[in-house]
């Protein structure tokens, strides 16, 4: 599981199951696990301290490059 931050506030988003190696360029909803303080709105996620982190685009999120950080362990 890997833990989504804000790459600029710090605060925690959400859990995520990432399958494979790479970098976080989209998030599928149905492999987030646990929300966190990530804001999902018709027109993407949101931080609450203001930073866009993604678009929606349907059944996943479209992550802004360098928006987030991310600790933990993918699995493979
Ligand atoms: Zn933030």
């Amino acid at each position: 599981m890997l833990t989504v931050r804000c790459a600029r506030c710090k605060r925690k988003l959400f859990r995520y199951e990432k399958v494979g190696e790479g970098r976080l360029l989209r998030c599928h909803k149905a492999r987030i696990t646990r929300v966190f303080e990530g804001q999902f709105l018709d027109t993407g996620l949101s931080c609450p301290c203001g930073a866009r982190i993604g678009s929606d685009e349907g059944n996943w999120i479209g992550m802004i490059p360098g928006r987030v950080v991310t600790t933990g362990t993918r699995s493979s």
